[in-house]
């Protein structure tokens, strides 16, 4: 037996009834958002074939997964993220639905990371995938949604971090260097290590004006979109006229998503790359001031649906990060709504009038009311304070003198007066 057997695995945590609460209130509200989009929701395995979640996850989120053989001697693994497994659902059973398709999935995903404050290895994800168009407008339409997730859980500091990966794919193509090396490259930048990644291309021959622009599109970060391209048509466009179509993709997707988002704060970095290998296109993650991890991430992925032989459909999505959401709501002082509704505890007074308190419970829950029947035979005083404690509303009191009258005593816990009240108008006197 593990010593620390007691203890949850490591990486893994119990969330006690605020946090639970706090989660299934952001669910709740994820939930709400797919369904103002449009976005229908798909339930997906936990356990996939391993080469599945494998194929173009990059090498870091590769040797993290939860890899296991089953009883039957198959290679799976626990779900990293969703998007191998949409990818795989729509090129295998949805390939030709009519266009564009929008899932919605929720759940609890597994990566070996290193815990630490929002880095967890288990972790819950609301995840949006629009698949069947490359047009900019499906690309702001999922920032639009990144953005009113935000909002919609009461965030109001954020801001979106973006940039088009076919940018510097297209300079390294232009250098004829192979995908895979360039996915290496990309997972310096992931881990921000831009020395790293312009030794890496150095050593993997790029020519020497290749590697000027490299250094010179690393250091552009700006806030404004306009000068994002400027900067990159300075120091870029001229010497590697490919990346242009990708700068104005970016270009016109942002102004779309400024047509209709007046509030949101974008940032755009040249050397800014995800882990995730198959972007194609536009990669944006969002921040709150307060955490140094993204609470969301996503882009356009054009070509992982033709791998699982769904030919080439292209697709766009994004994940929101819903541990690190209730970590941001925590810091910027938002609080879940707790329930408005009453909360009633039901106390019999003496053994024999258990049953009738029973009864009482079930015709307010029958009505949409929460009730609680006292099952501790604590004295009235001690259900009282107890009840006091955990947020009850209303306590009704069932003693045989008034129960032989057809009557109960009703409670209201906040005001701290009663009154002595017939059976059949307890709703009439409890709000629902
Ligand atoms: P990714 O699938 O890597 O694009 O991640 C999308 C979002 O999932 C991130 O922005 C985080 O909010 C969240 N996330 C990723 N890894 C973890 C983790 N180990 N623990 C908690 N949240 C995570």
């Amino acid at each position: 037996m593990h010593p620390d057997f007691r203890q949850p695995v490591r990486g893994m945590r119990d969330l006690l009834p605020d946090e639970a609460w706090t989660l299934r209130f952001i669910e709740k509200n994820a939930r709400q958002l797919a369904e103002l989009y449009g976005y229908e929701e798909v339930i997906t395995p936990i356990i996939e074939y391993y080469d599945l979640l494998a194929a173009k996850i990059g090498e870091e989120n590769r040797r993290r997964m939860y890899v296991f053989e089953d009883l039957g001697g198959r290679k799976v693994a626990l779900r990293p993220e969703f998007t191998a497994s949409i990818a795989r659902l729509v090129a295998t059973k949805m390939a030709s639905s009519p266009k564009p398709i929008r899932l919605f999935s929720i759940g609890s995903l597994y990566r070996y990371d290193e815990p630490q404050l929002g880095r967890y290895r288990e972790f819950w994800q609301a995840n949006y995938e629009l698949i069947g168009s490359s047009k900019p407008e499906a690309d702001a339409e999922v920032l639009s949604l990144t953005i009113d997730f935000l909002e919609g859980v009461g965030l109001k500091d954020y801001v979106l971090k973006v940039n088009h990966i076919g940018i510097l794919r297209s300079i390294l193509g232009r250098e004829g260097m192979h995908e895979e090396r360039q996915n290496i490259i990309m997972q310096y930048l992931d881990k921000k290590d831009l020395d790293g990644a312009i030794r890496a291309a150095e050593e993997y021959g790029v020519s020497n004006k290749c590697l000027k622009s490299l250094k010179n599109l690393f250091s552009i970060k700006v806030d404004d979109k306009d000068e994002f391209v400027k900067k990159i048509g300075n120091e870029v466009i001229c010497e590697y006229p490919e990346a242009e179509e990708s700068l104005r993709n970016l270009s016109d997707i942002i102004d779309l998503v400024k047509g209709w988002v007046t509030n949101a704060k974008f940032y755009f970095e040249a050397s800014f790359a995800r882990g995730l290998e198959y972007y194609t296109g536009i990669i944006f993650e969002t921040y709150v001031p307060e955490l140094n991890i993204a609470v969301g991430g996503g882009g356009r992925y054009d070509r992982l649906i033709e791998i699982f032989g769904g030919g080439e459909i292209p697709a766009v999505g994004v994940a929101l990060g819903v541990d690190r959401i209730m970590i941001a709501m925590e810091k910027q002082r938002v609080n879940p709504p707790k329930t408005r509704r009453a909360r009633v505890l039901v106390i019999p007074i003496g053994e024999s009038n258990i049953a009738e308190a029973f009864k009482i419970s079930a015709m307010l829950r029958r009505h949409n009311i929460p009730a609680e029947v006292e099952v501790m035979r604590r004295s009235l005083s001690r259900a009282l304070s107890d009840a006091s404690r955990r947020n009850i509303t209303h306590t009704v009191i069932v003693g045989s003198r008034e129960l032989s009258e057809g009557k109960i005593i009703l409670r209201d816990m906040r005001s701290e007066t009663q009154e002595t009240i017939k059976i059949e108008d307890l709703l009439d006197k409890i709000p629902s």
